[in-house]
């Protein structure tokens, strides 16, 4: 039996560990990632946008421009921004919504916030000059921070609004990529970046009888304020004499009950796997102390984070909030051991801290929760990091109110929705409106997401590299795909707990490739297939196995919903390294192996032969 330590809360990890095992078991489902149906065909009306005015329409744009950049959202908008600092001014954004901010144009539901700290999540804050109001964000704030880096670097009038690019080929003659959009657009580009973003491809639960219910249901990522009344900030008054379901109980969910329930008559929250809540300890931001910060202050500030949540040491904790307690109790459990003389096991640590962060949440709950049979049911059992950590102080006390019930199913999630409810359990749970807080296809690649077609120089799509032996240099470019840059790579690439670091890594580094060939008079370059093998090797021999980890998760779209032996899952497919030794790869490589590793595609090279 393994004991807790003297400081921590007093723990059995032999039992922790069997119970963990046992609570996924209950879990693990066949089906896997296939219950989940896509917004699409019959099920599109769950993804229309809800905040344009219908029956917008333009005249069709024919242009040849320098860039093309899929997708206004965060990486599009820093994409866009490199290229403003480095002089490229003839690029063209198309994106499918009314307006920037991608995530936060499209999730406007109640509560809504980010859980990573604003001063280094919201990038290009010195650049703009925005001083957001707290330590973290509403959507709202960040959604007009998009707005204002459109309005700050002149982007509105390079971007055509609710317009979906329908698809991209590689034009050799023209040594160009040819864009086609559903508004008749014909857009020829020499360089293109995609932005598809992570939490774009909405995912919708496939329950039986989803399509039965005869009252109002929609995904939170398309919130109806039309019926439930208010913002994003409550006031649902529309919900007064409403019995309302939440589907889900993940990290939308637990910003969206709160508010729900404030107004409405009668909540039910359905769960199928209790959400283990961090302290969120929101607080004003001091304007002054960030004013008086020196400059280059955010990019330092990322990196501390960075650099504490992937387990480096940092000479100074600049961002000390829950998501670096794990990781940095850790550290400190090396650091006893090492002193006592022992040679400390790593995983052992990593295991140790873990158990105490999930006692302290477990404990946190039995405080927060008057009713035990109820709290017993609001625990979780997983490690931490199986699961997105989540940050609340307003989502257990809510249990607590005489108009909600936590309809728990001991992860077998619902039967079925009928035409007036949900059965769980059993039993009917009457309903005027369903909210599906069931997540988004994480880790989509962004033809996916995006809904188009790329046809690289030899006639082979961007899906077929990806359902094949898929082959990239750094997750962002690959052969046969000259001038294509993707912005948000995970697959191959990297990611990080703060998605707006990582995308400001490979915006800069396609805005440096491409400033590079400009500055040479390059026609179009894509990585040799050579120097696709050599990062393939590296990330071979750089891999972490996760593999034992999320084995013994409770299923979750970071283990591909248990079946992680089927494809590498969204974190074990990154680069093993860690986000900052990426950066720092990505740098030297520009500057030392960037001349050798990309090349001609053939056509262009056999014309610069002929021509000498
Ligand atoms: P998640 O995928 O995290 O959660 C989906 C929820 O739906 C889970 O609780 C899941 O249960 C539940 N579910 C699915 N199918 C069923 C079913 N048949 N019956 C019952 N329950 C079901 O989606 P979210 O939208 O909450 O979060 C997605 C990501 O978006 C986060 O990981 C985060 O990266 C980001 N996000 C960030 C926020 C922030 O910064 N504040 C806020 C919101 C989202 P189970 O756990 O059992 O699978």
């Amino acid at each position: 039996m393994a004991s807790g330590p003297t400081t921590g809360p007093i723990f059995d990890g032999e039992a922790l560990r069997a119970r963990y095992l046992a609570e996924r078991d209950k879990r693990l489902r066949r089906d896997g990632e296939t219950q989940y149906i896509e917004a699409s065909g019959d099920f599109a009306d769950f993804v229309a946008d809800p905040y344009v005015e219908p029956g917008f329409a333009r005249s069709a744009v024919a242009e040849d421009v320098e860039v093309l950049i899929v997708g206004g959202g965060i990486g599009g908008l820093q994409t866009a921004a490199e290229f403003v600092r480095r002089g490229i001014a003839d690029f063209r954004i198309v994106e499918q919504a009314g307006d920037f901010g991608g995530t936060w144009y499209w999730n406007r539901y109640p509560g809504v916030r980010c859980d990573i700290e604003s001063y280094i999540y919201m990038p290009l804050l010195e650049e703009v000059g925005t001083v957001p109001a707290e330590r973290y964000s509403t959507g709202a704030e960040i959604f007009a921070h998009c707005q204002a880096i459109g309005r700050h670097f002149g982007l509105y009038e390079r971007t055509l609004f609710q317009t979906r690019i329908e698809r991209m080929d590689w034009d050799a003659g023209a040594e160009r990529w040819i864009a086609l959009t559903d508004r008749g657009d014909r857009i020829a580009a020499r360089f293109v970046t995609v932005s598809q973003g992570p939490l774009a491809k909405v995912k919708l639960p496939g329950i039986p009888g989803i399509r039965d219910f005869t009252g109002r249901m929609f995904h939170s990522a398309r919130w109806d304020y039309g019926y439930t009344g208010g913002d994003q900030n409550g006031g649902l008054t529309g919900l007064a004499d409403k019995r309302v379901g939440v589907i889900g109980t993940g990290a939308t969910a637990v910003q969206i009950v709160p508010r729900v329930a404030e107004h409405a008559k009668e909540l039910y929250v359905f769960q199928r796997t209790p959400s283990a809540i961090d302290i969120r300890s929101n607080r004003p931001t001091d304007a002054d102390w960030l004013l008086s910060q020196e400059p280059g202050w955010q990019r330092r500030r990322m990196d501390n984070f960075l650099g504490i949540v992937s387990g480096k040491p940092v000479p100074e904790v600049l961002v000390d909030d829950h998501w670096g307690d794990l990781f940095l109790r850790m550290g400190e459990l090396m650091r006893e051991a090492r002193a006592a003389g022992e040679t400390p096991d790593p995983h052992e640590k990593m295991q140790q801290s873990d158990f105490e962060k999930m006692e302290a949440i477990r404990a946190r709950v039995t405080a927060e929760i008057t009713d035990p049979d109820l709290a017993a049911k609001l625990k979780p059992w997983y490690n931490f990091l199986c699961k997105r950590p989540l940050f609340s102080d307003e989502y257990l006390p809510t249990f607590n109110r005489p108009n909600v019930t936590l309809v728990d199913t001991d992860g077998r999630g619902i039967e079925r929705i009928t035409e007036t409810g949900i059965i769980a359990n059993g039993r009917e749970y009457p309903l005027d409106l369903i909210i599906l807080a069931t997540g988004f296809d994480v880790g989509a690649p962004p033809h996916k997401v995006g809904g188009y077609k790329v046809t690289g120089r030899d006639g082979v799509t961007l899906a077929e590299r990806w359902e094949g032996d898929l082959r990239t240099l750094h997750g962002t470019q690959l052969s046969g795909f000259p001038n294509f840059h993707i912005v948000g790579g995970t697959a191959q690439g990297t990611t990080a707990f703060n998605f707006t670091h990582t995308l400001r890594m490979q915006a800069e580094h396609a805005a440096e490739i491409i400033a590079h060939c400009r500055s040479r008079g390059i026609a179009a370059l894509e990585p040799s297939t050579d120097a696709e093998e050599r990062w393939h090797a590296l990330l071979e021999a750089k891999h972490v196995d996760h593999e034992h980890f999320y084995e013994e998760c409770t299923p979750g779209f970071l283990n591909n919903e248990g079946q992680f032996r089927d494809k590498p899952t969204f974190v074990g497919g990154t680069y093993g390294g860690g986000p900052l030794e990426y950066e720092e790869l990505l740098a030297r490589w520009r500057s030392k192996d960037m001349a050798s590793d990309l090349v001609a595609p053939p056509a262009a090279a056999e014309r610069y032969r002929a021509t000498g």
